[in-house]
């Protein structure tokens, strides 16, 4: 018997975008049962009381004994340099960030399945056939089962689009805007709540994904993404994945094609620029220059990870907790950065890559769970259990302290899926007429 599903019980709210096939049929039941086994798992048996055959895949990391260790997370905290109180666009964001070690130089880690528990606790007890599962859970795993049957498809598209200049075969470097919407398109938006996502309008290109495939049945949605405030930080985001009636759950910022989101080469390395662009950024140079080098790229999505994360903090102030993903993409990883306005905590995960090494065409198993668990975070993440940590002033990020007199603008009047920002006047060199209407400091003889 197959069982239907109501996505608008997902995180208990109605979702604006049902463009699957499960709101096709009646909620049958509240709950599909799913009875104990003697306390042996059976996937067979899972099967059977699911109503559909679930991908074992889904459960590839289940049995780990620390699951998806390859996912650690980093404590930011910035320092002095930091722009955050000026009128600045994501793309002027400037912040120096150091991850937090402690008195013998290590550095204090925070591991993927401590921050989101739930979900990795969710898929054990879904092999493990322990317990009912509530009707929005059985919604999260049918996106994440159904993106792994589909998987090759995705894999075809994501392979052409964004690595399509390694092969021997295409040498076609795409463009930023087809790179954002094959993600959005065969990764991000397939494993989101609801599979709904809002592409920045302001795109070059409001198109199609330009894979090409049969089973690419893009209709990429494009609308107003700016979030922020002008006389602070503020901005457009690449892609927002909002869960209903137009309020954003979860960021994502695209690099562009050819950057990285980290120093480390995960892949194979195409493009002798890798090299250049290796260099770590010292502290030194201009706004101009570090906009050119990888620090741009990573002041503007840490900007972008702790204005979302106030915005997510005022819509929602039932949260659990505020702990606020975005995800820092490029072409061949992403690196999750999260923001707790309330605790003040800013993490960032290592680079993990978004396929197995080249020339294998695979997507990585491991990545595809975490960035579906990181979307759905509503429902996974813990958040950080600060009640064990000693002095939790030495694990903040500092930011409260950067934005000075302006916090109130960031927690208060930040705006979100806005089409554009009021230009703010900047100070400048004196102009005529400033100077021309002016009082002598010194009298006149
Ligand atoms: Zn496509």
């Amino acid at each position: 018997m197959p069982l239907y599903l109501d996505l608008s019980q997902l995180n208990g709210q109605s979702m604006a975008s049902q463009s699957d096939q499960y709101e096709e049929g009646p909620s049958t039941s509240k709950r599909s049962k799913l009875e104990r086994e003697d306390g042996h798992g059976d996937t067979k048996e899972t099967n059977r009381k699911l109503g559909w055959e679930v991908d074992e895949r889904i459960f590839t990391y289940v049995s780990d004994l620390v699951p998806f260790s390859t996912a650690k997370f980093g404590i930011l905290q910035l320092g002095p340099y930091c722009n955050a109180t000026e009128s600045c666009s994501f793309t002027e964001a400037n912040c120096h960030v150091k991850t937090v070690i402690n008195e013998n130089d290590l550095a204090l880690i925070l591991e993927f399945n401590q921050l989101f528990s739930k979900g990795v606790q969710l898929l054990s007890d879904l092999k493990g056939n322990v317990r009912e599962m509530e009707e929005h859970e059985l919604a999260a795993i049918r996106i994440l089962d159904d993106f792994f049957k589909e998987k090759d498809q995705h894999e075809q598209s994501l392979n052409k689009i964004l690595r399509g200049h390694q092969s021997d075969v295409e040498r076609k470097v795409n463009s930023d805007t087809d790179t954002t919407i094959a993600l959005a398109e065969h990764l991000l938006g397939k494993l989101s709540p609801g599979k709904s996502y809002i592409i920045d309008s302001r795109v070059k290109r409001k198109g199609k994904c330009r894979c090409g495939f049969n089973h690419c049945e893009s209709d990429p949605v494009f609308g107003s993404t700016g979030i922020g405030h002008e006389e602070v930080w503020h901005g457009f985001i690449d892609i927002i994945f909002s869960s209903h009636a137009g309020i954003p759950e979860t960021a994502a910022s695209v690099v562009d094609s050819e950057d990285n989101v980290g120093l480390e080469i995960l892949t194979c390395s195409f493009d002798e620029r890798e090299d250049e662009r290796a260099g770590d950024s010292p502290g030194g140079g201009t706004i101009a220059e570090e906009k050119n080098s990888l620090s741009g790229a990573e002041s503007q999505a840490i900007a972008q990870t702790i204005v979302f994360s106030f915005i997510q903090n005022k819509k929602h102030p039932n949260l659990s907790n505020f702990l606020i993903p975005n995800i820092f993409i490029s072409t061949r990883e992403f690196r999750i950065i999260m923001y707790d306005a309330e605790k003040d905590i800013l993490i960032c995960s290592v680079p993990l890559p978004i396929f197995q090494p080249y020339p294998s065409n695979s997507l990585q198993i491991a990545s595809i769970i975490i960035l579906w668990m990181v979307l759905h975070y509503r429902m996974f993440c813990v958040g950080i259990d600060t009640k064990s940590v000693s002095e939790i002033r030495k694990i903040q990020s500092n930011f409260k302290e950067r934005a000075k007199d302006k916090l109130d603008i960031y927690v208060n009047a930040s705006k979100f899926g806005v089409e554009g920002f009021p230009l703010v006047p900047r100070e400048r060199l004196p102009s005529l007429e400033l100077l021309g209407f002016g009082i002598h400091l010194i009298p006149q003889k």
